[in-house]
């Protein structure tokens, strides 16, 4: 798909810009686009391609944050998660938690079991299945790699799992959907604006170097961890108003059965998980203060080391080595800032501030509660914009491959000739939008064939590059599909996936 001209973009006078395309930033242009406004989105990068693939990937309501009494955070953060998993249910599973205690560990038993009974009265009729508390020999047998000497028992609870870079590409295609317009690989390099009104926002095409000045009536600033960079392009002199703090995940080989397993940290008492991941293990996260460019956070070794020596504490007999990384990956948490207390117990909220009276920031969050950030935040617009009454729409709007579908293969495959494999792999994949996909698969005889040592097929890489944002091969590798984080990082399909790119952009 050809990106709108900045020559085109530029003449309009646009009721909202939208900037930053993360998970805020496209769940915001949704909501405004779906009530009429004319929305221009502007993302420096590919859409998701900062903190929003980054993330756990968990659509949880956040056990560890009862300890903080966000007890706010986690009612609204179950209720989300209800939806999400009504929504997006190609995106978003149901998943069981594992929480093993031990003699020496720093949150007794008591304390664990109250914790998930109060999880699930939180989560009430959002509930997605009752908690309850196991033996030792239960959880040995359900999780035979977690230590076991001086094990207690376990407590089970249910959360979800997503494909949150998916999730939020859907979310910027239904904006797209309802008249949005989606300007990536452009970013922000000024703003105009006296002390009441921002008029305009300069850009530049991050290819070509085209500059343009962009202009609306309002401005949301959804630039997630560069809020700041972004507020100090307003006036340099603005308070900082986050407390960065940077998350790393490895993925090594499996290393659980069909629980994610909450390991607390011998070292800091903190929690992380080990999360099933395809063949392999999610392991994460680290959260550390983060005070370096936000562009170039990397995954450093002491990271690494951190999070083998404590899952090998947790499962010992899997002698993890830093040999066994496959892959990783690191992203910065837009943490509100505050004055005093340790990282990990930063609060997850969000806050809205209007910088100017046309220009709204919105910081902070989880991935969990966009949409409700994003109706937040639409509603303050839309009732600068519109004198009509504004109610949720979103609660109830299956995402963009999110419809019920009622798939009949004897029937689509006259139109599409694909063998059932690939018709079922469509559908589990793209949800209701597995017509247009086979509708690509079917118009090249070679689109069908699977990338060398993988299991996507060539014809995605097109499909991605026409009708998902894609524009550069490492967007197909790292965010439409998980290529990057398998076993040898894609490199078996680089060249194939570099070719198609290159071919499709001849054929533009
Ligand atoms: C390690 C880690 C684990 C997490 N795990 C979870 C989890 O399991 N569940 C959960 O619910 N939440 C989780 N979170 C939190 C969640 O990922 C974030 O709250 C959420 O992704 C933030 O989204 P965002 O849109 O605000 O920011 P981002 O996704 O970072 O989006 C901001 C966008 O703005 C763009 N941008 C920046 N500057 C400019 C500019 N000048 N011009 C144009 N565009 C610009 C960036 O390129 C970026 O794409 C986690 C976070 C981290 C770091």
């Amino acid at each position: 798909m050809l990106r709108p001209a900045l020559s085109r973009v530029s003449v309009t006078i646009y009721d909202v810009i939208v900037l930053g395309g993360g998970i805020n930033g496209v769940g915001i242009a949704r909501e405004l686009a779906l009530r009429g406004h004319s929305v221009l989105l502007v993302e420096k990068g590919d859409i998701g391609g900062g903190t929003s693939s980054a993330s756990s990937k968990l659509v949880h309501g956040g056990l560890r944050y009862l300890e903080q009494g966000a007890f706010g955070l986690v009612w609204e953060a179950c209720r989300e998660r209800y939806y999400l998993l009504k929504n997006a249910p190609h995106l978003v599973r149901k998943l069981a938690f594992l929480v093993p205690v031990y003699k020496t560990s720093s949150r007794p038993v008591w304390m664990v079991r109250v914790g998930v009974w109060l999880y699930d009265r939180l989560s009430g009729r959002h509930r997605l299945g009752d908690s309850c508390w196991i033996s030792s020999e239960e959880a040995i047998r359900r999780e035979p790699g977690i230590l076991r000497s001086g094990l207690l028992g376990a407590a089970i609870y249910v959360d979800a799992q997503m494909d949150d870079a998916r999730v939020c590409l859907e979310t910027a295609l239904q904006a797209q959907e309802f008249g949005a317009t989606i300007l990536n690989y452009t970013s922000v390099t000024g703003v105009s604006a006296d002390k009441r009104r921002v008029e305009s926002v300069q850009v530049r095409d991050v290819f070509s170097g085209e500059e343009a000045t962009l202009k609306a009536k309002y401005f949301v600033n959804a630039t997630g961890p560069w809020s700041d960079v972004v507020l100090g392009l307003l006036n340099p002199n603005t308070e900082k108003m986050l407390h960065p703090s940077k998350g790393v995940h490895i993925i090594t080989r499996k290393l659980t059965q069909d629980h994610a397993v909450l390991v607390m940290s011998q070292s800091d008492g903190r929690m992380f998980f080990v999360l099933p991941w395809g063949d392999q293990s999610m392991i994460g996260t680290t959260d550390t203060d983060y005070k370096g460019p936000i562009d170039s956070v990397a995954v450093e070794p002491e990271d690494i080391e951190y999070l083998i020596r404590e899952a090998g504490l947790e499962f010992p007999d899997s002698h993890l080595t830093p040999e066994d990384v496959v892959s990783s990956f690191a992203g910065i948490r837009p943490l509100l800032r505050q004055k005093k207390g340790v990282i990990g117990a930063v609060s997850r909220e969000h806050k809205l501030s209007w910088n100017r009276r046309n220009f709204l920031s919105v910081m902070g969050g989880k991935f969990t509660t966009y949409r409700a950030v994003s109706e937040a935040v639409a509603a303050k617009v839309h009732a600068k914009l519109s004198h009509r009454s504004f109610r949720s729409l979103t609660r109830e709007l299956p995402l963009f491959g999110g419809d019920q579908i009622e798939a009949n293969y004897e029937e689509d495959s006259i139109m599409y000739s694909v063998s059932k494999d690939i018709y079922e792999y469509v559908i589990s994949r793209y949800g209701s939008a597995y017509r247009d996909v086979l509708l690509t698969l079917t118009e090249r005889s070679d689109n069908c064939e699977y990338l060398v040592g993988t299991t996507y097929l060539k014809g995605e890489v097109v499909y991605a590059i026409r009708y998902e944002f894609a524009m550069q091969p490492e967007d197909f590798m790292r965010r439409r599909t998980q290529l990057f984080f398998m076993k040898g990082q894609g490199a078996s399909c680089a060249q194939e996936v570099s070719e198609i790119f290159v071919r499709e952009c001849n054929e533009k």
